[in-house]
């Protein structure tokens, strides 16, 4: 369902994102990219959604030549990948609810949003995503009351509400601290698993990587040095 095929991406700095990338990623894959801070992991993430662009070679995603995609098609490719990022990147002053339901209802005026008038089927929805990364209670909670953990789970929840086939999470647990990073692996695994989503998770821990990943890729500079089931990573990473 993702396929890179000689794919590179060079940027307009001369900074080589992509060298050579040849990588196959099957329907409810959970993926760990490993490697040190510049060698290309967010690099890979963002070419997958087309943030980025690839510089040459084939990308194709579910059965879409991403290089080939056009203003309103971006969009609709985009609404079946989810993004998560080390930051969170959610609107502070909101409640739960409302931050999970931006992508679901982005046309909502400011005012249902404040008063937290939703529509009902897109609040079933909110609240079915919040059940399952087991934040329901704190729906109606502004996000900035919230601890980092549970900050990242709404995070998840608002990707989820859009019933993505795939999730792309760069670096989602490097600002948690170690029990609460297990906390949000646990979740990426148990949505993995429960709901057949292909999940590539970047993360420089290689002992939570191989403790929730069924597949390390490593990459260096650019390129892939390694591909292969968590039982074969070896110390050399
Ligand atoms: P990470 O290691 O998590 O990718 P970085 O600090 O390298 O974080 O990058 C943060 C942001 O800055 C990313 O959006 C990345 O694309 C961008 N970035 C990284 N390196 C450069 C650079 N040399 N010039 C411009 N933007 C960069
Ligand atoms: P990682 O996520 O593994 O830390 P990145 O993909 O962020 O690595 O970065 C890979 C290389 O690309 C680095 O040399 C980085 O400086 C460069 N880079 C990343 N984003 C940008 C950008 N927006 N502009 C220029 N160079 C970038």
């Amino acid at each position: 369902m993702i396929k890179f095929e000689n794919v590179s991406k060079i940027y307009p700095n001369g900074h080589v994102g992509l060298k050579n990338v040849d990588l196959q990623i099957e329907q409810g894959e959970f993926v760990a990219i490993i490697g040190l801070s510049g060698a290309g992991k967010s690099t890979l993430l963002r070419c997958v959604n087309k943030m980025h662009d690839i510089s040459s070679g084939k990308l194709t995603v579910n059965g879409v030549n991403v290089t080939q995609l056009k203003g309103k098609e971006i969009r609709r490719f985009r609404s079946k990948i989810g993004m998560i990022f080390q930051s969170f990147n959610l609107i502070t002053r909101t409640t739960v609810l409302g931050n999970v339901l931006v992508s679901l209802v982005p046309e909502l005026s400011w005012w249902r949003r404040l008063l937290g008038v939703y529509p009902a089927t897109a609040k079933i929805a909110g609240l079915k995503a919040l059940d399952n990364v087991g934040i329901l209670d704190k729906a109606y909670t502004r996000v900035d009351q919230l601890s980092g953990g549970q900050q990242q789970r709404v995070a998840l929840a608002r990707t989820l509400v859009g019933d993505p086939d795939i999730i792309l999470a760069d670096e989602p647990v490097a600002a948690l601290d170690p029990v609460t990073a297990k906390i949000v692996m646990d979740d990426f695994q148990r949505i993995n698993r429960e709901m057949n989503i292909s999940i590539l998770l970047n993360i420089h821990h290689v002992d939570l990587a191989v403790a929730y990943a069924d597949r390390i890729v490593g990459i260096r500079q650019g390129e892939i040095v390694f591909d292969g089931p968590t039982s074969a990573v070896t110390q050399e990473i």
